[in-house]
């Protein structure tokens, strides 16, 4: 996938007039927030499995490649093939490989972001494999030729309209607006290409090293068609995944759907553990596991290791107001939101990446709810610091920190010049108690008034409240 991250600030400006993306936004913000809180009340020790759930992946990524040979030692037991990727260019030759040795010509693909990451679906389609998403929101991006914005609801940011025209214009049936009959075509032709794929590629939501097990979280059932009907089955799946036991993997579970949808678990939880034994009813003759690293194995040991703890429930994006007013597509790669704008720069450069770590307005809300407790402010922050150190950020930014910095340790001249701004600001308030203009400051004004302060300044509130 192209990188669009430093064309996010004309992306945002594009989004926010878009009144398509903003009506399907709302939906959103009405929707996972307030189911998320409902599930977490109804569950009294969710606080205290939170906490559990960060110690525990703290400890797994500080053994982490202990567990992964673990989980290799038992993949192979159990009659199937590691394979380790160092890049994502690995994983792609990889995966075609598996892809060429079956002779295949189809493969169904259950909804991965990893393989967005390794820009899979291009690749293959350039090598003459014809890859065909299952999941219906993936399945209506690939009919569109377009990318996810959601990593749990890909298609977020498309009304029903929109769907209803994609389907019309590659169904070739008569127009339909109703969910009930655009999901019965949806079926009818996927039905077709689950029967004659060669090869079907899911991901996994964690692999369990005691058993070598991998397992895939889905609320439609496509990832179970796409894993046993085909001879071969691919796992494509990021190191971090590992978990050690099945008892460990269900703390994750308890967290992950109430943390993503509100879900109390989602609907359809399944673990492959290696090819069809003899005597088995169903599943692949062949399993494999590709284990991309891809930067991941740098992230261990630096200021960005927190960020492996993550299990990709969207939480945090859910809950960002930038998130929530630009969506996912604005990030211009793989990953939105919060846990994007610490990945995104890990990944492609923070070269190319710096917009996105600076497009947080720190409310801390992701931190909130996040259920393994990663501080992605603080980690955006030390991405901010990496710019800076770099002299990537703007002039303006580099002269106004210099600035800041010089009154900062004064703060005698400090307290005068914030006792004068607040004056300033009420000054130019009026008597709306709105400002509408500012000067420099029209990144924000150009959107919203900013209201009056109050006429004491911060210090004075403080000292005032303290006596
Ligand atoms: S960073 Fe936390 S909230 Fe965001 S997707 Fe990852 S686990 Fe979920």
């Amino acid at each position: 996938m192209q990188v669009r991250s430093p064309e996010f600030k004309e992306s945002a400006r594009i989004a926010l007039t878009d009144a398509n993306l903003q009506k399907a936004l709302g939906n959103l913000k009405a929707g996972f927030p307030a189911k998320r809180a409902t599930a977490a009340a109804r569950l009294p020790e969710f606080e205290a499995l939170r906490d559990q759930a960060r110690d525990l992946k703290n400890h797994i990524i500080e053994h982490l490649d202990l567990y992964l040979e673990e989980f290799e030692r038992n993949v192979t037991a159990n009659g199937g093939t590691v394979h380790w990727c160092r890049t994502a260019e690995d994983a792609r030759q990889t995966i075609l490989q598996i892809c060429r040795e079956q002779g295949a010509k189809t493969v169904t693909k259950g909804k991965s972001m990893v393989t967005e990451e390794i820009g899979l679906n291009e690749y293959l389609e350039k090598q003459g494999i014809e890859p065909v998403e299952t999941d219906l929101g993936e399945y209506i991006l690939q009919l569109r030729q377009d990318h996810p914005s959601h990593i749990v609801a890909p298609a977020i940011h498309l009304t029903l309209d929109d769907v209803a025209d994609a389907f019309h214009e590659h169904h070739k049936r008569p127009r339909s607006e109703d969910p009930a009959v655009l999901m019965q075509e949806a079926r009818e032709m996927l039905r077709k290409k689950f029967v004659s794929a060669d090869v079907g590629i899911t991901g996994a939501n964690f692999l369990i090293a005691e058993t070598g097990s991998t397992i895939i979280c889905t609320n439609e059932g496509n990832g179970d068609l796409t894993q046993t009907l085909p001879k071969t089955h691919v796992v494509v799946s990021s190191i971090e995944k590992v978990v050690p036991t099945l008892e460990d993997m269900t703390l994750f579970l308890r967290l992950l759907a109430r943390s993503a949808t509100g879900q109390e678990f989602t609907v359809y939880n399944t673990l492959s553990t290696g090819p069809r034994r003899p005597g088995d009813t169903d599943g692949p003759e062949n399993f494999h596991v590709v284990l991309v690293d891809n930067g991941r194995s740098e992230m261990v040991g630096s200021e960005f290791q927190e960020m492996l703890r993550c299990i990709r429930c969207s939480a945090c994006m859910n809950h960002c107001p930038v998130y929530g007013a630009v969506g996912g597509q604005t990030y211009g790669w793989v990953y939105p939101g919060p846990m994007g704008s610490v990945l995104t720069p890990q990944m492609v450069g923070i070269e190319q990446a710096g917009l996105l770590p600076n497009a947080s307005t720190f409310c801390g809300k992701c931190e909130e709810v996040c259920p393994v407790r990663i501080p992605l402010p603080k980690l955006m922050r030390h991405w901010r610091d990496k710019e800076y150190e770099k002299h990537l950020s703007p002039a303006a930014v580099r002269y106004g920190l210099k600035f800041w910095a010089f009154f900062a340790k004064r703060p005698g001249l400090y307290r005068l010049l914030s006792a004068s701004s607040n004056r300033f600001l009420r000054l130019m308030a009026g008597k709306k108690g709105r400002a509408t203009r500012l000067p420099l400051a029209g990144g924000w004004t150009d959107h919203r008034d900013i209201p009056a302060p109050s006429g004491k300044t911060f210090m004075q509130q403080w000292q005032e409240q303290n006596r």
